[in-house]
């Protein structure tokens, strides 16, 4: 027992974000404001402003699964009806050519029409493309570099919506892409939608990513489109953001190492879906080598991957007494048989921690936001120095990991308070939009339909 509790204790010393004072969680707050204005130079485009009628379709390709969604658009912009298809995004195509994934999504939007509408009718497409792109305009934007395990070759550089556009033409569909979108954005524009209060939209599924509404005077290049209010939208592609005061772990620089895109996506690499399991295996393989808490289990627990995000959730969530779940997870899945009920805390330990952090990241980069907005109490905007009461602030949000899992909402939660305090926290409300990447490329879609 006493060597469990120095491995865990050597182990959350390295891993957990501590309790850091109140001036270190300052610093911290400062340094990424700082990153984040460096990055003000992304823009996107206006939140919907409501008035075109018809059907709209959207595609929303993102990183584990895509989705096709069909939108129906009423008289004052109300969305009348919304359909929406999931489908995994078969593993050979995140890593062939850009011509085949998209014959693929194309002939998935080509099913998916014949049988909602049945008809050869000129549509307006949304394009939720999620990985970095460089927007030239509403309808077209060059990607910069793959995320999330995609590793297609000479595609950067390339305009997608133009190769996507070529691929529905190959495909006879009579469809053209009106609005190119990463999710964020499309999150924000149904949040917005629905909600003037939304301010800001977050991603936290297989990658994470945020944007945020700006006063266009404080962007420092302005590439974009101004909301009728004159705000624009920034795409912060947050994921990539680092800083010398994340405490990076040994198992986040092996985890990089694993990484078809090492050196870059620090922050996403630290809180997303496709890496959280993979970091709690490895500091489990380190444990395994290093102790006897499995036995002679290593070589099980040597397998990049093997663990995912949603059985690292379940093993945190498993509430029975004798952690039957974390045991038949650990027979199933790790190949490890018969471990002790004390083992099994142990693992519970782990992916607590590695979901604490991950939690306590995304709310110092959501609260990173607030400062910049001045809607974190402070009183002091960064970009203005006027004092201002915290008004209510909304903040989509969306993802597979924040959806799914109740303990990482639970300990954001947690973290938001914890550095905003109970007042100012109680004035954020995050507000999860289902489907609302897609959807909110589709309202885009409409909104700028006549460049079809
Ligand atoms: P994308 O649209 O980028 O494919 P999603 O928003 O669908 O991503 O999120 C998928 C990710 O969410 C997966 O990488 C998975 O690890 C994570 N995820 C899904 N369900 C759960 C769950 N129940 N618990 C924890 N993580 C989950």
């Amino acid at each position: 027992a006493a060597g469990c509790a120095a491995v865990t204790c050597a182990i959350a010393a390295a891993l957990v974000a501590r309790r850091a004072s109140a001036r270190a969680r300052w610093r911290r707050a400062v340094a990424l404001l700082r990153e984040f204005e460096d990055g003000l130079r992304h823009a996107a485009r206006a939140p919907c402003d409501r008035n075109e009628e018809g059907i709209y379709y959207a595609i929303d390709l993102g990183g584990t699964n895509f989705r096709v969604l069909r939108v129906e658009v009423g008289a004052g912009s109300v969305v009348i009806s919304r359909k929406v298809e999931h489908e995994p995004i078969p593993e050979e195509l995140t890593k062939g050519t850009l011509e085949e994934l998209f014959n693929f999504i194309a002939l998935a939007l080509k099913n998916f029409m014949e049988r909602e509408d049945g008809k050869d009718e000129r549509r307006a497409l949304g394009f939720t493309f999620s990985f970095p792109v460089r927007q030239t305009s509403v309808s077209s934007g060059s990607l910069i570099r793959w995320t999330k395990g995609f590793a297609i070759e000479d595609a950067a550089g390339k305009d997608i919506a133009q190769c996507l556009n070529e691929a529905l033409a190959r495909s006879g569909l009579n469809v053209r892409v009106t609005a190119l979108v990463n999710d964020t954005v499309g999150t924000l524009a149904l949040g917005h939608y629905h909600d003037e209060d939304t301010v800001a939209a977050v991603i936290i599924g297989a990658g994470t990513n945020a944007c945020y509404i700006e006063r266009t005077d404080a962007i420092i290049k302005c590439q974009g489109l101004l909301t009728n209010s004159g705000g624009m939208v920034v795409n912060m592609e947050w994921g990539n953001f680092w800083s010398s005061h994340l405490p990076r772990t040994l198992y986040d620089i092996s985890l990089d190492d694993e990484t078809q895109n090492r050196n870059d996506q620090g922050f996403e690499k630290m809180i997303s879906g496709i890496y959280l399991g993979e970091i709690a295996r490895l500091v489990l393989h380190r444990m395994a080598l290093e102790s006897d808490v499995f036995s002679d289990a290593a070589d099980s627990l040597s397998v990049p991957f093997t663990l995912s995000t949603p059985l690292l959730a379940a093993i945190r969530e498993d509430d029975s007494p004798d952690l039957s779940e974390v045991k038949r997870i650990l027979q199933e899945h790790l190949r490890i048989p018969g471990t002790p009920l004390k083992t099994r805390r142990l693992v519970v330990k782990v992916c607590d921690i590695v979901t604490r952090r991950a939690a306590r990241l995304a709310a110092a980069g959501i609260v990173g936001i607030l400062k910049k907005l001045g809607r974190d109490g402070s009183g002091v905007a960064s970009t203005g120095r006027t004092r201002s009461q915290p008004r209510r602030t909304v903040v989509a949000i969306e993802g597979g990991l924040y959806q799914g899992y109740p303990v990482f909402r639970e300990y954001l939660d947690e973290a938001l308070v914890e550095i905003l305090g109970e007042e100012v926290a109680q004035t954020v409300t995050l507000r999860v939009t289902e489907d609302g990447s897609g959807t909110g490329a589709a309202l885009l879609a409409a909104v700028h339909s006549s460049n079809r």
